[in-house]
């Protein structure tokens, strides 16, 4: 990483000894990239009426913005034969919907074995190693639609843009940076934080309440491809989004109860009404 874009170890305690929500006091690891157009962003409110509402765009990030091409599994079972030293291909793991440190507490559980503080930090700082490598041998593939995405919420004065993933911080930057869409997002909440990804969700939901400064935030957009996805947007009050480009097919995403179901992220004017308010949910919508 250059400098500028480091991921710093802001404490010696761990955030993840009891998947506690910990990290707003006690941050394991904390996103330090401040790009241009993130400076620019969190300015924002300078330009705009203070007390208008100010929209939220969540976003997920494997199956959702990027394919990773199996970079994180395989990533995943070289941390483990190097911490635990254990062949294991975890095959048993499903990582759609998941997070990380839920994952790792499988994995843990299954040999026996129990995930403390200690164990935790080692083996997310030894997951993102394996997931430089694995990312390089393969890099990750962007879905139809991210950028043009990405570059609509930068544009807009009145949106932020933020991350809710199961991936580590340090996992989540090595992906975005892989596949060119790093710093475009003021705030993220990620899977080293917390075990369940409801509480993902409203981490990120206080960050961004934080970022506008007593502004309302509204309406919060919580886009992502999984049942996994849709329940955190439930957790928040966010429009659900479900995206057809991960696991799950169009039909599985309607039924798990989706506000909107999107075969990918091209159509932007239907995404910026989203974003806008503009557009009540479609239960029943065509595929
Ligand atoms: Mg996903």
């Amino acid at each position: 990483m250059g400098s500028g874009e480091q991921w710093a170890v802001v404490s010696g305690q761990s955030a993840v000894s009891s998947g506690e929500d910990v990290a707003d006091r006690d941050e394991l690891i904390r996103w330090s990239v401040t790009p241009p157009h993130t400076a620019r962003q969190s300015c924002r409110g300078q330009r705009t009426q203070p007390g208008r509402p100010q929209a939220l765009v969540l976003l997920d990030i494997d199956g959702t913005l990027l394919d990773a091409r199996g970079a994180g599994r395989r990533a995943f079972q070289r941390a483990l034969r190097r911490v635990s030293g254990w062949n294991d291909d975890i095959a048993y793991i499903s990582f759609a919907g998941a997070t990380d440190l839920d994952v790792l507490r499988q994995v843990f559980d299954r040999h026996g074995a129990r995930v403390t503080p200690v164990v935790a930090r080692r083996f997310f700082r030894q997951l993102a190693l394996e997931l430089e490598a694995t990312t390089a041998e393969e890099p990750p593939r962007l879905h139809s639609g991210v950028r043009e995405l990405l570059a609509e919420l930068a544009a807009d004065p009145d949106v932020m843009a933020g991350l809710v993933t199961g991936n580590t911080g340090p996992c989540a930057h090595i992906k975005l940076r892989a596949a060119g869409i790093h710093g475009r997002f003021l705030l993220g909440a990620f899977g080293h934080e917390h075990a369940d990804r409801l509480e993902i969700a409203r981490l990120a939901l206080r960050r961004a309440q934080r970022h506008a400064r007593g502004r309302p935030v509204r309406p919060v957009v919580l886009i992502g491809d999984t049942p996994a996805d849709i329940a955190a947007a439930r957790a928040i009050d966010a429009v659900a989004v479900a995206v057809a480009t991960g696991t799950c097919d169009l039909a599985t995403l309607r039924a798990a109860g989706a506000d909107h179901v999107v075969p990918d992220l091209t159509d932007q004017s239907r995404l910026r009404a989203l974003w806008l308010g503009r557009l009540p949910p479609e239960p029943a919508q065509r595929g």
